[in-house]
């Protein structure tokens, strides 16, 4: 999963985006509102964790343009204790949920894969490709009933891949989904990481299943 994070304290900002990283996900992280505002509305993400009290454009001020651009990403608010007004006006503006400081991060992994299945009735949890089968929320996979040991990274690709059978990604649109947008365009280390998956599905007998593209990047066989 890819998250955009918005949040001005350091201290929270570290600890969250260490253990959400430890968890799989890809975060995006902006300590101020402006910043996260413009990377909401020009990234793709599957969910956003966002701050209310912000330098620059303030948590619900993002939340309300983001409705009101019908961008529809889910949106996970972190308020203060004390801060139940303005709980009450995010959930009205269409935040998915909120979580009180402080937290622990597992509370927010388990909030961000509810708000992400309730946001993707289309999306299925179980994904099955080609023989390989990739189970989103316990994160296993498996090619011909075989269990495939993947890194989070691996699986975060593989997972990105399968979503679309058939369609093409460029090594661009792989690194920012699934390194994050602070990764040098020029690292080879996206066809580094396919050829590990390859060889992992490949020895449980799962051959062919991602074709690369001449010239472009890498997609799904369909
Ligand atoms: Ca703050």
């Amino acid at each position: 999963m890819h998250i955009l994070f918005v949040e001005d304290e350091l201290k929270i900002a570290s600890f969250v985006q260490a253990g959400l990283k430890e968890q799989g996900f890809t975060v995006d992280y902006c300590d101020n509102g402006d910043e996260g505002y413009l990377r909401a509305i020009e990234q793709e993400y599957d969910a956003i964790v966002l701050d209310i009290m912000l330098p620059g454009k303030d948590g619900l001020a993002i939340l309300k343009s983001l409705r009101q651009r019908k961008k529809n990403t889910p949106v996970i608010l972190l308020t203060a204790r004390n801060e139940l007004d303005d709980r009450l006006a995010g959930l009205n503006l269409g935040a998915d949920d909120y979580i009180a400081k402080p937290f622990f991060v597992e509370e927010l992994v388990a909030r961000l894969h509810a708000v992400v299945r309730r946001s993707s009735g289309d999306r299925q949890n179980l994904l099955s490709v080609g023989g390989l089968q990739l189970d989103r929320i316990s994160r296993e996979v498996k090619c011909n009933g075989e269990i495939v040991e993947l890194t989070s990274r691996e699986f975060n690709l593989l997972e990105y891949l399968m979503r679309s059978p058939g369609r093409v990604f460029t090594r661009t649109q792989i690194l920012e989904h699934v390194w994050g947008y602070d990764f040098n365009p020029n690292t080879n280390i996206v066809d580094v990481c396919i050829q590990r998956i390859r060889k992992k599905v490949e020895i449980v007998g799962g051959w062919g299943l991602i074709e690369s593209v001449r010239g472009v990047g890498y997609r799904f066989k369909n």
